[in-house]
């Protein structure tokens, strides 16, 4: 039984962090191109040229507000020039990009998240679109990052939503990692433990984080959870697999009005769902975390009411046929589907 575990080669976690990123890109050489939309490279602008001059490096910064479709990265690598490192700074989409570009182009990667709303900036995964923003499959890198430099301020400054979500997409991965492995059995006891800290950190930290962030008072709970969003969750979820909960959140774009809703906070319904079909011995002390961080748990709370009978048999039907459904959840059938989330 082959047994792999990925991660990116250095992840860095600091208070006001940034004002070290010239010391961290001189590892690669002395110029480096910024990557990010162009509302996230304003924002940041000032702080990197601060800390890539002091240290000598020659820079570029290069906006991208387009979608992250194959063709867009392709041109953007073609004409991207001569660099040392790439550095991706931003939320989810920005990220993205850098990581497609790097691929593309064959340049050493930094990426600098200025939010903690999922676990894409660890892993070696890109989402791509195509031109009608229509979901089209995941590019798969040859690695992870080579430097993830989380700044604990500039992710200070996000709102809270972008927080709380990232908590309802690492809430996921324990128990989609054991459903996974119920199945498959290929996953090192190191992916679990993973895993399992992933939630240990979050049922211990995350009340605690988001008054330590609407307070303004930035301590070791938002810390934790912040390692929990970004780091543990990637490393837990890569290295182990996906279940339910995700598969939910792909197919929800079924019902239009849930599309205003963040990633994790679709996981996070599409989580309660799971346990409640596992009759989970964590239901309810998930459903309860849920509802204390105002995280939806069912239908009407992602603004979806009246969902006729025949519309959420369909939505039943596509899910018992997804792959990765079918891979890691055998016990799923269309009726006792249906009768949960008719129930929640
Ligand atoms: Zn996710």
């Amino acid at each position: 039984m082959t047994k792999t575990f990925i991660s990116p080669s250095k992840y860095v976690q600091g208070r006001n962090e940034i004002v070290n990123l010239g010391k961290y890109v001189e590892e690669f050489g002395k110029k480096a191109i910024i990557i990010g939309t162009s509302l996230d490279l304003d924002r940041t602008k000032e702080t990197i040229e601060e800390a890539l001059e002091k240290q000598g490096i020659k820079y570029e910064f290069k906006a991208f507000d387009s979608i992250c479709s194959r063709e867009n990265l392709i041109n953007f690598s073609k004409k991207i020039g001569e660099t040392d490192v790439l550095i991706g700074i931003g939320g989810g989409k920005g990220i993205d990009f850098a990581k497609g570009v790097s691929f593309y182009s064959k340049l050493p990667l930094i990426i600098v998240p200025t939010i903690a709303s999922t676990d894409g900036p660890c892993s070696s995964i890109v989402a791509l679109y195509n031109e009608f923003m229509e979901f089209e499959g995941y590019l798969k890198l040859l690695s992870n990052p080579n430097l993830v430099l989380v700044d604990i301020d500039l992710i200070s400054k996000a709102p809270t939503r972008f927080l709380v979500a990232g908590i309802g997409d690492a809430l996921s991965t324990y128990f989609e990692a054991l459903a996974y492995e119920s199945q498959n059995k290929n996953c090192l006891h190191i992916s679990m433990g993973i895993a399992k800290l992933c939630y240990e950190t979050i049922k211990e930290n995350a009340l605690e984080a988001i008054k330590e962030l609407e307070n303004k008072d930035i301590g070791k709970a938002f810390e934790s959870i912040v390692e929990a969003n970004i780091l543990l969750s990637c490393l837990g979820f890569e290295n182990t697999g996906l279940s339910l909960a995700h598969s939910i959140n792909n197919h929800l774009p079924v019902f239009p009005e849930t599309n205003k809703f963040m990633h994790g906070e679709k996981v996070a319904f599409g989580l309660i769902v799971q346990l409640a079909l596992e009759e989970s011995i964590y239901f309810d002390q998930v459903y309860g975390l849920c509802k204390e961080l105002n995280l939806p748990v069912n239908f009407e709370e992602l603004g979806v009411i009246n969902i006729s009978k025949d519309k959420l048999k369909n939505f039943c039907e596509i899910l018992v046929e997804d792959t990765q459904v079918k891979n890691t959840f055998p016990r799923i059938t269309v009726e006792n589907l249906f009768l949960v989330l008719d129930k929640l």
